[in-house]
């Protein structure tokens, strides 16, 4: 049996795979599969380290809700203090609806319309990350429009290479986010000169799953470069914002911990005179991403001339990194079973797909029936699921204090067709 990943609060008992105490197999008994648990007290750890890393500062956490965005799990993260990294007037909505509090959201991301922008505006957010000179002049038009002032902060691209997977890097120069460097105090100046916008701060972000701290202390040099260009121009800047990305433990990868990432980068802020500038993050998976487990039943075993598949009841619709990154996700029967010669398999799901692979030449002694668990799930799986092949979406369970409770009903057919206008439908 391999090692559980850090931080998940996974456990075994004779045996019999548990998540903070509860017995998953049961759960996956009462609830049917696939099915994604969650531990309340994984994403509280996780956040707890983000907080002592910033203990005696100005700090603020806004998780960055595309990487879990179920109700039940903002309301987690709300009732912990936190505020909320958006991507869509849709993840606005849910932050809204889990007691966000306003001031506390920023809003982030290449395309946001003009209806986004108006009812962010007219709910209050605390800051817009812009990503671009053309969306600057669009933002300050519907702040006008609405007689506000639109509080921003430019998005900048450090041009630091995070060194991880090419689709989860967005800190280099010919990816689509951000202001290059060199354009920066420029979009500075013209942001200044607009009636209808407020210059906040200062933002980047320059990847995803981050296993090293030399990414971050180079781009937080480069930031903190522009940060006194900027105010030498005469811009004061309130808050920087250095993002998300933090990596998680996945298949024995070893980020560094939050508070000791944080501990490096504030002394650097501190020699460089920034210590005390109001400090905002946006981590999403290092939060919440081993929180979670995805179920899954073991449906047929497939021998083959030169693979053997383990068929599953989940699938790339369910938990799609595998099929978008090639990610790699710890899977692992609920009960293992002796006295069973184990085999190497690929695990499938039922996707008519040949990208709808959950694990590749996985040793596994299992048979039809048994129970598995895809590991590190609780981070841009479900809020990544879609509904490909007319498969509804999986059910989720948070444990909190040790308690099971359902957060999300088994999408039905029903719940998909609810939208469709067939042909003999009245207009
Ligand atoms: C996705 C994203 C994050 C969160 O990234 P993680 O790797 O999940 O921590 C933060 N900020 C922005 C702008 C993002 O797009």
């Amino acid at each position: 049996m391999t090692t559980l990943p850090q931080g998940s609060f996974l456990s075994r008992q004779d045996g019999q795979l548990l998540l903070e105490g509860c017995d998953l197999a049961g759960l996956a008994r009462t609830h049917q599969t696939p099915l994604f648990v969650y531990s309340k007290a994984a994403m509280l750890q996780a956040l707890a380290a983000y907080q002592r890393g910033f203990a005696g500062r100005s700090a603020l956490v806004c998780y960055a809700m595309k990487a879990n965005s179920t109700l039940a799990v903002l309301q987690v993260f709300a009732q912990a203090g936190c505020g909320f990294d958006i991507v869509s007037g849709g993840e606005l909505d849910r932050a809204l609806a889990a007691g966000a509090t306003p001031s506390n959201i920023i809003f982030s991301g290449v395309g946001k319309t003009r209806a986004e922008m108006t009812k962010a505006l007219q709910v209050g957010i605390g800051c817009f990350n812009v990503e671009s000179q053309a969306e600057l002049d669009v933002l300050n038009g519907v702040a006008v429009s609405l007689g506000l002032r639109a509080p921003v902060s430019i998005r900048v691209n450090p041009n630091v290479d995070a060194k991880t997977h090419p689709y989860i890097s967005t800190g280099l120069k010919g990816n689509k986010f951000g202001i290059a460097h060199e354009d920066v105090l420029a979009t500075y100046q013209h942001a200044a000169a607009q009636p209808g916008l407020a210059v906040k701060g200062i933002d980047c972000h320059i990847g995803s799953q981050i296993t090293d701290t030399g990414p971050y202390l180079d781009a937080m040099d480069r930031v903190l470069d522009l940060v006194a260009a900027i105010e030498a121009a005469g811009i004061p800047l309130h808050h920087i914002d250095f993002g998300g990305g933090l990596g998680i433990d996945y298949q024995g990868d070893q980020p560094p911990a939050a508070d000791g990432l944080w501990a490096q980068l504030l002394a650097k802020l501190d020699a460089r005179g920034y210590g005390q500038r109001q400090l905002v993050i946006e981590p999403g998976r290092s939060l919440v991403g081993n929180a979670g487990v995805c179920l899954t039943e073991v449906l047929y075993l497939k021998p083959g001339e030169h693979k053997n598949f383990c068929i599953v009841d989940a699938a790339m619709n369910d938990l799609p990194r595998p099929a978008m990154y090639e990610a790699y996700h710890r899977i692992e029967p609920l009960q293992p079973r002796s006295g069973m010669a184990a085999q190497t398999y690929d695990v499938v799901g039922p996707v008519c797909e040949s990208g709808d692979w959950l694990g590749r030449d996985r040793e596994l002694a299992v048979a039809p029936g048994d129970l598995l668990a895809v590991m590190s799930a609780g981070a841009y799986c479900m809020s990544m699921a879609s509904n490909y092949n007319t498969r509804g979406r999986a059910a989720e369970v948070l444990i909190d204090n040790g308690q099971a409770r359902l957060i999300r009903h088994r999408e039905s057919t029903a719940d998909q067709l609810r939208l469709e206008l067939p042909l003999n439908a009245k207009p």
